[in-house]
This record gives C-alpha cells, sequence and structure tokens, in this order.
C-alpha cells in the first residue's frame, strides 16, 4: 500500500475525494472581485487540524493592504455593480442557488467543518444543513423588503425606502464555519449590500468553499469577498475601515469592545453577538429525564464551544441530586474522539489556545472548591485538544466558573430556592444571549421567561434555533439581531422621500 502523503494523515477519517481536491489546491488564496488572489505581502498561516495537531492546509494571511482592496471591490460592486440594482426576483433565484449548491455539496462542507473546529460529522452535518436554511429563508425576503406610506399634508406625498446599507464587513468566529458564515451572509446579500468577511483563523477553509460556491451559484464579482487573517490585523482594518458602512461581528465580549471602539472613526452601524453565561433552570417538577436529555445537549453539543451553552444550571434544591446523577450518568457516556469515528460523540476543542484556556477553569473551579463530579481533566488521548465533559457541582453563582465564560464542555450546577431565587440568580450575570426554563407548570414557565435578562428563552428545550426567529443578545451579550425579520433591520436603513403634489 502507498504511503498516505501529509494531506490525508492530517485529514484523518474525511472520506470524500473533493475533500482532498480542494485541501490539495494551490494555498494562499483571498477572495477579491471575484478572483482568487495571494495576500498582497505573500504570507500565509497554517490551519491545523485539532484532532491531531496536523497541518491540514496552508492559506494566505491577508492584511490591511489585502481589506482595502476588498472594500474598493465591494465597494465598486456596491455603487456600479448589477447586485443592488437586481430584480428581487433575480436575487432570489441566486440565493437559492446557493443554498443549493450548499446542499449538493454538504457532504464536503460537513466534512471540512469537522475537520478544521473538531465537532464530530453528525453534528457539521447539522450545521451545514441549517445554513443552507439561512439562504432559504432569506431569499424569501428579497421580495418582501417593504417601505411605508405615510398620512401626510394634501400637498405633499410622503413615503419609506428600505434601503440597502452598503458595504458590510464581517468577522466570524471558529465555532460555527459554516452557520457563522451564512447567518452573516443570507441578510447582507437578500438586502442588496455587498460584503468582506473575515473567518476565524482557526477555521478559514469552510468560508473559501462557501465562497466558491457563491460565484457558482451567479453572485456577481466584487459582492462577496472573503479576507483570511488573523483578527489583530485584517479584523481590526475591517472594524476601522474608513469606506466599511456595516460591521457585523460574532465573538468574544472583550474583542466586540474593541471593534465598537475601532468603528467610532466613521460611525460605521454595529453588530454584535458576543459571550454568554446562560441560565438553565430546572425546577422540581420538571420531566426530570428531558430535562437532563435538554440540559446535557445544551451544554456538551459542539464540546461546550456554542456561546448559548448551557453553561449555568440552577436546580431547585429538592431534586439537585438526582438530576447532577442524570447529568454524570449522560457524561460517562459521551465517547470522546476522531470526529469522524462512529462511536465518537464529542470532538477535540478548536486549538491549543482554548484547550489551555478550559483546563485553566477546570483548575480554577476545583481550586474554588467546586466538585468535579465526572471529567475535569484533559482527555486521555496522546494527541488532540481533548477534554473530558466535566459537570462541577457544589458551584455558587459568584464563582469564576460561574462568571466567566469557559466555551467549553463544563457545567456548572447551582442549587437555588424557589422562583424568585432562580430568577434573581439567573439574571445575576454580565451576559445575557439565552436561558431556559424546565417545568411542568405552564403559567410559571412564561412569567420566568418574562422576567429573564436574555435573547431568547428555551421552555423544556434548549438551543432550539431558526432562521424565522431572532437571535442575540441581552446586556454586554452584545446588540442587534440576526435572523428572522430583524436581521433586515441590520442591513437596511430606510429614506424618507417627500413628493411636492
Ligand atoms: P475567540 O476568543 O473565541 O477566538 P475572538 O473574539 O477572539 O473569539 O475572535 C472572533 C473573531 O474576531 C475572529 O475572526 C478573530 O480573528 C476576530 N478578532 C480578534 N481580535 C480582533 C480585533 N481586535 N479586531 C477585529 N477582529 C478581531
Amino acid at each position: 500500500m502507498a504511503a498516505a502523503t501529509s494531506i490525508e494523515l492530517a485529514a484523518e477519517g474525511a472520506k470524500n475525494p473533493k475533500v482532498f481536491e480542494f485541501l490539495k489546491r494551490p494555498a494562499g488564496n483571498l477572495l477579491i472581485n471575484g478572483k482568487w488572489v495571494a495576500a498582497k505581502s505573500g504570507k500565509t498561516f497554517e490551519v491545523e487540524n485539532p484532532a491531531n495537531e496536523q497541518v491540514l492546509a496552508v492559506v494566505a494571511e491577508g492584511d490591511k493592504e489585502d481589506v482595502d482592496e476588498a472594500v474598493k471591490a465591494a465597494r465598486k460592486a456596491f455603487e456600479e455593480g448589477p447586485w443592488p440594482r437586481l430584480s428581487p426576483h433575480a436575487r432570489t433565484r441566486i440565493l437559492l442557488k446557493l443554498a443549493d449548491l450548499i446542499q449538493h455539496n454538504a457532504d464536503e462542507l460537513a466534512e471540512l467543518v469537522s475537520l478544521e473546529g473538531g465537532k464530530p460529522i453528525a453534528e457539521a452535518q447539522g450545521e451545514v444543513a441549517a445554513s443552507a436554511a439561512q439562504f432559504i429563508y432569506y431569499a424569501g425576503w428579497v421580495s418582501k423588503i417593504y417601505g411605508e406610506t405615510n398620512p401626510s399634508a394634501p400637498e405633499m406625498f410622503n413615503y419609506t425606502l428600505r434601503e440597502p446599507v452598503g458595504v458590510c464587513g464581517q468577522i466570524t468566529p471558529w465555532n460555527g464555519p459554516a452557520a457563522v458564515v451564512a447567518m452573516k451572509w443570507a441578510p447582507a446579500l437578500a438586502c442588496g449590500n455587498t460584503v468582506v468577511l473575515k473567518p476565524a483563523e482557526q477555521t478559514p477553509l469552510t468560508a473559501l468553499r462557501m465562497g466558491e460556491l457563491a460565484l457558482e451559484a451567479g453572485i456577481p464579482e466584487g459582492v462577496v469577498n472573503i479576507i483570511t487573517g488573523f483578527g489583530e490585523t485584517a479584523g481590526a482594518a475591517i472594524a476601522s475601515h474608513p469606506d466599511i458602512d456595516k460591521v457585523a461581528f460574532t465573538g468574544s465580549t472583550a474583542v466586540g469592545k474593541e471593534i465598537v471602539k475601532a468603528s467610532a472613526g466613521n460611525l460605521k452601524r454595529v453588530s454584535l453577538e458576543l459571550g454568554g453565561k446562560s441560565p438553565n433552570i430546572i425546577f422540581a417538577d420538571a420531566d426530570m429525564e428531558a430535562a437532563v436529555r435538554g440540559s446535557a445537549a445544551g451544554i456538551f453539543a459542539n464540546q461546550g464551544e456554542v456561546c448559548c451553552a448551557a453553561s449555568r444550571m440552577f436546580v431547585q434544591e429538592k431534586i439537585y441530586e438526582r438530576f447532577a446523577d442524570g447529568l454524570v450518568d449522560f457524561a460517562s457516556k459521551i465517547r470522546l474522539g476522531n470526529p469522524f469515528s462512529a462511536s465518537t460523540t464529542m470532538g477535540p476543542l478548536v486549538s491549543k489556545e482554548q484547550h489551555e484556556r478550559v483546563l485553566g477553569y477546570l483548575k480554577a473551579g476545583k481550586q474554588e472548591g467546586a466538585q468535579a463530579r465526572i471529567g475535569g481533566d484533559r482527555g486521555p488521548q496522546e494527541r488532540g485538544y481533548f477534554v473530558q465533559p466535566t459537570v462541577f457541582t457544589e458551584v455558587h453563582n459568584s464563582m469564576k466558573i460561574a462568571r466567566e465564560e469557559i466555551f467549553g464542555p463544563v457545567a456548572a450546577v447551582i442549587r437555588f430556592k424557589d422562583e424568585n431565587d432562580a430568577v434573581l440568580q439567573g439574571n445575576d450575570t454580565t451576559y445575557g444571549l439565552a436561558a431556559a426554563v424546565w417545568t411542568r407548570d405552564i403559567s410559571r414557565a412564561h412569567a420566568v421567561a418574562r422576567r429573564l435578562r436574555a435573547g431568547t428563552v428555551w421552555i423544556n428545550c434548549f438551543m432550539a434555533m431558526d432562521p424565522i426567529s431572532p437571535f442575540g443578545g441581552y446586556k454586554q451579550a452584545g446588540f442587534g439581531r440576526e435572523m428572522g425579520k430583524e436581521a433586515l433591520e441590520l442591513y437596511t436603513q430606510v429614506k424618507s422621500v417627500f413628493v411636492k403634489l
């Protein structure tokens, strides 16, 4: 048998020949004005497979100069190109074509998501299907972006137009290499904007493949541009660029604050989807089995690298031990391993840096007196950034592991007495992205949902998401709402027109 080349070794477990073709394509390409070009500096960086620490690919390290070129292309496409002026039906068709292409190439995209991000292949397949759904949903909106006619004085006719914002900078994180890109592109493009995307440096491959599909779908040159590179250089250049009209960012709260500061130069519009420390409240009358299963998925899916993860579990005193036992039992059945293995239910964390961060929190939790009932350490694997699924009990809401976003498979299980105590503790956080409540009492469920200060509240479920429904944060979890019709507001602005009769 011939010896495997290094790409075969790095992409261990991947099966789709198109993935290998993609990984072997010439390295170092940015998408600018419909063409694949090297970074002006000629610099490149490596993309790693977090399951085995091998180099999957080498991509262009774009910088300020490349962002400038991409913005020029996006500006020209916006001011002079066909995209914002296409008939709504033509734009709808192209977005539907892109959705079709994503579905048609779903297997390849899912393998890329797993390879660079580490999530089990079944979860990656779900993510890719959800990405296609974003384009399908917003394709429908293109022909329904209405202005209004206003009741005006008899000699005047006044109406409004809802117009695209212009050139949109979009900066995405690594935990949803396909889904977050789709959440950014679909509404922006539906509204007739042009975009410059900077995907996370840990997971640029899926975005690059989606860029190829965007061109194949017929999105005109300059409408979608992609600059791979690092946050402090390429990302910062987008946030501060004087000719970008709007920046949409998903990532950490710390970087979100930097984006706001950098955006002040030209007062670009900003939308931020940031961190979370979501309260997941389980009352004594809840369906215990469903609550354990839903809560476990809420903290262990995607290795817990989810902004709205169920990281703080508030459990009513009476059922505290029973719930904790259930969660521990669930965690004990999780199988860490290569994302492509059929038995794997949890992959590695995305990077060495993230691995060290999460291990640091595990240490901090033990030092603060929380009890690691299961897990609490790295995985047994020799290679790869694995962390054991961990359940901490005896956690107080004031502990570091209950206050700071860990972004790993680490549940903090906290006691509460009654409804008021649950709400007060749940809301005692600087974040406010999501929350959940488990109870059979329908009045209590809705009353608690109203009192929770979070952008999304789940009742008797966790992490339900759909393009139809807005998603975003209260407090320091950010502002602006992605998905749903609300995202149209991020990507349009209103013009009032007066006509003298
Ligand atoms: P994480 O800590 O989860 O990696 P970050 O908020 O650091 O999340 O990163 C999310 C995205 O923001 C990535 O694409 C990253 O490159 C980018 N980024 C990081 N720092 C900056 C910055 N100063 N300005 C703009 N973008 C940045």
